[in-house]
């Protein structure tokens, strides 16, 4: 199998999976519980979210678990909202972040809440002037994704931030750091940013764990209630095992970053040099896009080439795999045509990826595009 769907998910690394078994064999407790049995699962909990707090440069104290990233934006948004959204009814978002932060933002529309959509301008590139000029008093967030899950645009967050912390140092920033974090550098003082969502399952550890940073001092409205578990922010029994792997996964990788990164962009000039040779095909991230995310366009409807490719134990994605193939209308808001974007595809690697895969892929790419009707 050749797996370049690393975007919708990734293989949990050894370590991740021996945290599990240790957590659900040995180290079952509660966390809450008095017992011995809880204090040791109450530290497997602590370590994790000392190794996570430190890879951002956050204290310990800063760190949420929740159940993924989809429940830290949402808790991120609502959580703000339900705290200062009766002075403050503005919301600025850029207009390409995932569904779980457009969803939520539409829902919140819904309830009265103005929202504003930042698009990138003709050159496909944000400009912190576009973010900063949306931003006034009765602004209350403002959240962007540092990477773009479609297409690895990098969006200017860290600039954007400073600047609209210096004209309104009260707007809360929020940053979605899904397809950032373990690729990128990332430091919360870097970025500006109020708060951060994380998620496990796309950094080597496993599904259904994630985490949100809260700066000290801002106020969130809990969306789960409940037992008081994460400092009443997020109720319900802590999964010490996911918790555990999460944790485990950060301080791998963490180690790596840089030369990951250097990897990757090496793959990925690779993959450019490949396509390249192959008529018909167009690059639709930027240069400057993050190397893991790779889209391009084929000329061929993106689900057939998908299971083509799929016949042949090689798995892409067509655009977000998070849609199921629905247009999520982020590659048009990139002015990337209705053609290309029905053929879309997305490519995403790790350093694990060879030069040989990729050499697989693109020959079954060439191949694909002759065998399969435009
Ligand atoms: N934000 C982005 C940018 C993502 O790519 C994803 C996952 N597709 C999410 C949020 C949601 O993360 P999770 O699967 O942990 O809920």
């Amino acid at each position: 199998m050749i797996y370049l769907d690393n975007a919708s998910t990734t293989k949990p690394c050894p370590e991740a999976v021996s945290a599990v078994i240790d957590a659900v064999t040995d180290n079952f407790g509660n966390p809450s519980s008095l017992h011995r049995a809880g204090l040791n699962a109450q530290l497997a909990v602590d370590k994790a979210r000392k190794i996570i707090a430190g890879s951002i440069g956050a204290d310990v104290g800063e760190i949420y678990f929740t159940s993924g990233a989809t429940e830290s934006n949402n808790l991120a948004l609502r959580g703000v909202m339900g705290a200062y959204g009766k002075r403050k009814n503005k919301i600025v978002v850029s207009a390409v972040e995932h569904a779980s932060i457009e969803e939520t933002v539409s829902a919140l529309e819904k309830q009265g809440f103005e929202v504003v959509r930042i698009s990138p301008r003709e050159d496909g590139q944000f400009y912190a002037e576009d973010f900063i000029n949306a931003c006034d008093e009765k602004t209350c967030i403002i959240s962007m994704m540092l990477v773009n899950n479609e297409t690895g645009h990098i969006l200017p967050v860290g600039e954007t931030f400073k600047a609209v912390k210096k004209r309104y140092p009260e707007i809360v920033t929020h940053c979605d750091c899904v397809q950032g974090y373990m690729k990128l550098p990332v430091n919360v003082r870097t970025l500006n940013t109020d708060m951060l969502s994380l998620s496990g399952h796309k950094i080597h550890a496993v599904k259904g764990i994630g985490a949100l940073y809260i700066k000290k001092g801002i106020r969130v409205v809990p969306t789960v209630t409940g037992g008081h578990q994460e400092k009443g922010i997020r109720s319900g029994t802590e999964s010490v095992p996911l918790i555990s792997a999460f944790g485990s996964a950060v301080e791998k990788y963490n180690l790596t970053i840089k030369e990951r990164y250097e990897k990757v962009t090496g793959l990925k000039k690779h993959l450019l040099d490949r396509l390249s040779e192959i008529d018909g095909v167009s690059v639709n991230s930027p240069e400057n896009a993050s190397p893991y995310v790779v889209n391009i366009s084929a000329g061929r409807r993106s689900e057939i080439m998908l299971h083509f490719m799929e016949q042949k134990e090689i798995y892409i994605s067509s655009g977000s795999a998070c849609s199921k193939g629905q247009q999520s209308g982020v590659l048009q808001q990139f002015g990337i045509t209705r053609k290309n974007a029905d053929s879309a595809l997305r490519i995403s690697m790790t350093a694990e990826t060879t030069t040989q895969e990729i050499d697989i892929f693109a020959e079954t790419l060439r191949e694909g595009i002759e065998k399969i009707r435009g």
